[in-house]
């Protein structure tokens, strides 16, 4: 078979997702677990989604609005944009496929860093487009390297804002100077998919860059709206870029729940306020606890923090793993002594603090 299947698709290394809850009770044969591997929401659906999502169940029937008319006007609305400046996806996973297939040519390459979101590199493999890797600088983006790694043939950059999996950020200053000077024909892609959990004045305002026609942003509705299953994100994007894009996604990508729980979860402004409250209070509580134990982390913009360990972070996955608690390793990442956790509810966050404890 090996013969039949294109070349770049033998070099590709698949994603290897956070463990889900029912995979590890069927496994370890284990009832109480917690996840904290996937940067979810801990608070769960947004009620006001989850209302909507019951409301349109007797239209399943029915093809979703391919154009998705009313979710594009209504973050038109929510954005002060026009709805010819968004483009839905399955996902933002599945935005970052079709920018690839609409804008990288097969000679043209690809720059983001190192250590960042795995999927940029792997959708760019299954593709088949070039990835140019910056290594981080104090596990940050190093604007200045990559701006020394793009060349003739770069044609996109991927800057995920915060990082997943340091949860550091590029400041608005910082992503200024490396705007100002890009060369021409250089889209950059901005993936803001934890906007929501900032808390701090010098994140950059992104959406200045659409009018300079240089870059498009990604957001989603996983995170923050703990609207993970339903797979819906959006690009905001130049309303001719988008037209392009329109032409390469598939026309019914994103179904018709995702669209009206969507509609719904912007609207869910006290959800949202919950969600970063309890973000908010259980990384002070985290950053404590792991301030008491001497383990080092990252401070992080997010809702997740990167736990340098000091020793084979897999191993410690394995034995939390016994313990119900599901962190993510970070071979795949190159960050071999680390782990990542998740910000969970005050409760779990205590349970995971004190499994950390066991193991350890
Ligand atoms: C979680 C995440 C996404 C969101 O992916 P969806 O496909 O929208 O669920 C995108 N970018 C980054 C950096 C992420 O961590």
């Amino acid at each position: 078979m090996k013969e039949l299947v294109r070349k770049n698709i033998l070099k590709v290394n698949p994603y290897v997702a956070g463990k889900p809850i029912e995979e590890t009770k069927r496994e370890l044969g284990l009832k109480e677990i917690i996840k904290l591997a996937s940067n979810e929401n801990p608070l769960g659906v947004s009620p006001r989604a989850a209302k909507a999502l019951r409301k349109n169940l007797s239209e399943l029937n029915r093809y979703p609005d391919s154009q998705g008319f009313h979710l594009k006007n209504k973050l038109a609305r929510y954005f002060n944009l026009k709805a010819v400046n968004f483009v839905l996806g399955n996902g933002s996973d599945e935005l970052i496929d079709t920018i690839i297939k609409t804008f990288v040519e097969d000679d043209e390459n690809i720059v983001t860093a190192e250590a960042t979101f795995l999927e940029y590199k792997i959708i760019s493999s299954v593709i088949g487009r070039h990835v140019i890797t910056v290594p981080l600088k104090y596990f940050r983006y190093d604007l200045d390297s990559i701006k020394r790694a793009v060349n003739k043939k770069t044609k996109l950059v991927f800057i995920a804002n915060p990082n997943n999996p340091t949860g550091t950020y590029v400041t608005s200053y910082e992503l200024d100077d490396f705007m100002a000077d890009l060369p021409k024909g250089v889209l950059v892609v901005i993936d803001e998919a934890y906007d929501a959990f900032i808390d701090v004045d010098d994140f950059p305002r992104s959406l200045k860059y659409l009018n300079e026609n240089k870059a498009i942003i990604l957001k989603t509705f996983s995170k923050a709206y703990g609207l993970a299953g339903l797979r819906i994100g959006y690009a905001i994007v130049d309303s001719d870029a988008a037209s392009y894009m329109e032409r390469v996604r598939q026309p019914f990508n994103v179904n018709s729940l995702a669209q009206a729980a969507a509609i719904a979860a912007l609207d869910d402004k006290d959800f949202l306020k919950k969600t970063r409250k309890a973000v908010l209070e259980g990384k002070a509580y985290i950053y404590d606890s792991l301030n008491g134990l001497g383990i080092a982390y990252l401070p992080s913009a997010a809702n997740f923090i990167l736990i340098d360990l000091a020793r084979d972070g897999a191993a410690v996955f394995k034995e939390m793993l016994k313990y119900g608690v599901i962190v993510r390793d970070m071979k795949q990442y190159g960050l071999k002594n680390f782990i990542r956790v998740t910000i969970g509810t005050k409760k779990e966050n205590e349970r995971f603090v004190k499994v950390l404890k066991k193991v350890l």
